[in-house]
């Protein structure tokens, strides 16, 4: 998905302004899976342990914040299947939450204040880069069924108006196609882990035990 996303990126320069430090994208939680969740936390294990104790204590405070109104299990933070149709206003609700893996660029701060203060805020960056889910992979980029874009790109892209349309089309990442379904099932058949069960990253920050076979059991 990286290298899918680099290369689009390359051939519209004018047109696609993702850069460090710039992170509107990272506001808001979405779903990962399983095993965006011990990706993360592998990310999460290679940290200082001052950032991870920052990083934790943010995951902390978001999961205390979101517990109540969690479509799922509160304790891990592991999405209910079976609420999915209360996910979508969970996300609507949770849509000014800076992630917690969000570090300062430079200097110290705090990422939510950051965000609160600027529509499309900038000086932070991911803490678990290598080690992103697969969404965060796909940020500013339009997403495309094959025959139509289901996901438009970041607002801060593709600002020109005039053949917009078409670069969007041409730029855009296919919707999980068939290699990354063939990379998920045999990832599952690895580690052991589900590409298809669901939580947020503040479960991965904060510690919680989202799946029943560790990172550390994966081949
Ligand atoms: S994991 Fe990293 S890239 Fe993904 S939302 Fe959080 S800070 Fe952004
Ligand atoms: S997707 Fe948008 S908010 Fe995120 S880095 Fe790219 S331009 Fe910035």
């Amino acid at each position: 998905v990286s290298r899918a996303f680099a290369g689009r990126a390359a051939g519209f320069p004018d047109d696609v302004s993702c850069r460090p430090g710039c992170f509107g994208c990272c506001v808001g939680l979405f779903e990962i899976t399983e095993l965006d969740a011990a990706l993360a936390e592998r990310g999460m294990a290679k940290l200082s342990a001052a950032a991870r104790r920052r990083i934790r204590a943010r995951g902390r405070r978001i999961a205390a914040e979101i517990s109540r109104i969690f479509p799922g299990d509160r304790k891990s933070l592991r999405l209910d299947p079976a609420r999915e149709r209360e996910w979508d206003l969970f996300f609507d609700r949770t849509a000014r939450i800076a992630c917690p893996f969000l570090v300062p660029l430079e200097g110290s701060g705090d990422a939510q204040d950051a965000a609160d203060s600027a529509r499309w805020p900038q000086g932070f960056v991911c803490a678990i880069y290598e080690q992103r889910p697969y969404t965060c992979r796909t940020f500013g980029l339009a997403l495309s069924d094959g025959s139509r874009i289901v996901s438009p790109p970041c607002r801060l892209n593709f600002r020109r108006r005039e053949g917009r349309a078409a670069r969007v089309a041409a730029s855009a990442l296919p919707v999980r196609d068939e290699a990354d379904l063939a990379l998920a099932v045999q990832a599952e058949r690895t580690s052991g882990l589900s590409a298809g069960s669901a939580t947020v990253l503040p479960a991965v920050a904060a510690g919680r035990r989202i799946y029943s076979k560790r990172a550390g059991a994966s081949r």
